[in-house]
């Protein structure tokens, strides 16, 4: 019998942790093998009160342990940026794939990623934004800075979002700097009279972080040309948004092995 792509998911009991376990749990072709928590909450899912009983499915406190014990092809991380790179490099060092939703990775955090993947020849997907929205919002962007090289960022989250900028920020300003000449914008002799009302800086690109409550995960990008402004904007109002994405990089992840960032050059 045939039972698909073996995967573990730490942050089971999250807001996209839970709904990536129902997604994964229904998706066929893929087994959900064990989820890592880090609190003692239960031997099982079913347990928890918030799945069904038919989640019959181990927890552990321990990655070493949880990879020892039930061999997933791909571990899925759903966390939050204090554990994340932990997890990952010990995941990538037992030859385990990784695809890591979590956001908040340093610079330096990723080149570590990169080069235990390569060394490791194993496939890991760092994805700071699964919507395929979002990624044809990137996709956009850059194409339109060629034309038009003034931009500046805003992303709005909820409240209990831990980084900031958002992760899709940082990579929709990255994918724009790949094909926008490096320019300081806004007059020369600006200077702020309360700081932070410019925003954060990236490489010249203001981008300005909203966290309020009802909000999901939304991003706004503004360009500017004399006489015209192009605005391209897309909003993930329910973390289903973020499903299709989950289980196209799990598919995707089994067939590397090395790093990629994001899931644009997948589409
Ligand atoms: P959340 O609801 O706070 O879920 C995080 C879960 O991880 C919580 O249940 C938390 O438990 C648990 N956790 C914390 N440390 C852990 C550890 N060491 N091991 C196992 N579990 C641990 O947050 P969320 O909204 O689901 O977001 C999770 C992450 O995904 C964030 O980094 C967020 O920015 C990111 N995100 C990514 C995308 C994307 O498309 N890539 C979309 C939305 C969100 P406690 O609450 O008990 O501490």
């Amino acid at each position: 019998m045939i039972m698909g792509i073996r995967v573990a998911i730490a942050g089971p009991r999250g807001r996209m942790g839970s709904e990536a376990v129902r997604t994964i749990m229904e998706e066929s072709g893929m087994e959900l093998v064990a989820a890592l928590d880090y609190k003692e909450i239960g031997n099982n899912l079913n347990e928890l009160g918030m799945f069904p009983e038919h989640y019959e499915i181990p927890i552990y406190t321990d990655l070493k342990m949880l990879i020892e014990a039930t061999a997933p092809d791909v571990f899925l991380d759903l966390t939050t940026p204090q554990s994340v790179y932990e997890h990952t490099i010990t995941a990538l060092k037992r030859g385990v794939r990784v695809v890591i939703g979590t956001t908040g990775f340093t610079a330096e955090q990723l080149h570590d990623v990169e080069q235990l993947a390569k060394t490791q020849r194993t496939g890991a997907l760092i994805v700071p934004n699964f919507a395929i929205g979002a990624i044809l919002l990137m996709k956009f962007s850059k194409m339109a800075a060629e034309y038009l090289p003034d931009v500046e960022i805003i992303e709005l989250h909820h409240d209990r979002k831990l980084d900031a900028p958002s992760g899709t920020a940082v990579k929709t300003a990255q994918l724009i700097t790949e094909v926008r000449e490096s320019h300081k914008q806004g007059h020369p002799d600006e200077h702020e009279t309360m700081a932070g009302a410019r925003g954060a800086n990236f490489d010249g690109i203001p981008i300005h972080s909203v966290r309020l409550p009802g909000l999901v995960a939304h991003q706004t990008v503004l360009f500017g040309g004399e006489g015209q402004l192009l605005t391209i904007k897309h909003d993930s109002f329910d973390r289903k948004s973020f499903m299709s994405g989950v289980t196209l990089s799990i598919r995707k992840v089994m067939e590397m092995n090395h790093l990629l960032y994001g899931l644009e050059e997948l589409l």
